[in-house]
């Protein structure tokens, strides 16, 4: 691990003043899981926790201004304008919020692979904190390896829409600290927990120089209890909104089982669309959605390369598809699912409650029209 710090902390140090520069700080350490039964409690009444194995954060020390530049000082991610997800049409971005998560993130990142599709995962920082987040670090380090993006969705998942200065240090600064030594790499986004922001958080993530990653498609899988529902509503909504920004979460087994089946479904309607001449929509990075005022940003080259890979590789892909019937194609083995399941991943507690979109989401902006309900 120390070598992966190694780098960044020569650009801290490049950028820190010889006496003050330090070694880059791990990420606030967590404390034990058994706690007293009244932190239990307390905890069982935290609304959204992404570890069971963790009820308290440590306040972590101030960071010096300079080297939080140096953490998100990302020139292709950062600095953007707020990322709604309707900047454009016939492409879309899976991104996937709340993990790592063991149980279930692999799975997720297996099924983006075999489908070729690029993803961003906003990152949980407690996940990949102390003893027990050994796992989600590994799991970060094989979303970085695949060259998929990571960005932060804060430390612990509280809501920050009245958040003073202090929380936001605590979950905004800190979080990117954890996450840039874990990736060995400046951060450029952040996502705020069920998008709730207000302005002095804005103005934090300006001045750190972060985009905001909000998204247009918003499954709400977090709530979904039908794998078969929810697969079919994904890929409507995809179709419907012609791409867009997608909001899902890896933490959730539903997500988890049903992945697959939507890039799948994805697959075959862009297979479609190109047996009828139609284009297709493609599935790509996050970069495609950054803008600067009302211009979008440019493409880098190699981003560029892999949607044009992806678009030239899909007749062969679709080649090798079995052809379609008029009968309903045959189910994936998360249709075939027990709905008797419950809807938390295994290793966690109370149930999540992700994105309160319809509250988060900004005056204007349309409306879910599909609940999973
Ligand atoms: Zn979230």
């Amino acid at each position: 691990m120390l070598c992966r710090l190694g780098h960044l902390g020569l650009v801290v140090a490049a950028l820190v003043s010889g006496a003050s520069a330090r070694p880059l700080a791990r990420a606030a350490p967590v404390r034990s899981p058994q706690a007293s039964p009244a932190a239990s409690a307390a905890a069982a009444e935290t609304k959204h926790r992404p570890s069971a194995t963790v009820t308290a954060i440590v306040a972590p020390a101030r960071i010096d201004a300079r080297e939080l530049k140096a953490l998100t000082g990302d020139p292709v991610l950062g600095k953007a304008d707020r990322i709604d997800g309707d900047e454009r049409k016939g492409v879309v971005a899976f991104t996937f919020d709340d993990g790592p998560n063991p149980e279930t993130t692999p799975q997720v990142i297996d099924a983006l692979e075999k489908y070729n599709v690029p993803a961003t995962f906003f990152i949980v920082t407690q996940r990949i904190a102390g003893r027990h987040g050994e796992g989600g670090r590994e799991l970060v380090h094989r979303e970085i390896d695949a060259g998929f993006i990571v960005g932060s969705h804060s430390v612990s998942h509280k809501n920050l829409r009245h958040a003073a200065s202090e929380q936001l240090t605590r979950e905004i600064d800190a979080s990117i600290k954890a996450l840039a030594a874990e990736a060995d790499r400046p951060i450029g986004m952040f996502r705020a927990p069920y998008g709730a922001l207000n302005t002095a958080g804005r103005a934090r993530l300006k001045k750190l120089g972060l985009t905001e990653a909000f998204w247009s498609v918003d499954t709400r899988d977090w709530m979904a209890h039908s794998p078969s529902r929810l697969r079919k509503k994904v890929i409507s909504m995809i179709k419907a909104d012609g791409g867009g920004v997608v909001l899902m979460h890896d933490v959730k087994w539903i997500t988890a089982e049903v992945i697959a089946g939507v890039l799948d479904d994805l697959e075959a309607e862009n297979c479609a669309r190109l047996a009828s001449q139609r284009e297709p929509i493609l599935p790509v990075s996050i970069h495609y959605f950054l803008k600067d005022g009302k211009t979008p940003r440019a493409i880098p080259a190699s981003v560029e390369q892999r949607t044009a890979a992806y678009e030239a590789a899909l007749p062969e892909r679709c080649a090798k598809r079995p052809p379609v019937t008029t009968a309903a194609r045959p189910a994936s083995r998360s249709v075939a699912m027990p709905t008797t399941k419950p809807d938390i991943q295994p290793s966690s507690g109370p149930v999540t409650r992700p994105e309160a979109v319809s509250a988060a989401k900004p005056a204007g902006k349309r409306v879910n029209k599909h609940a999973d309900k």
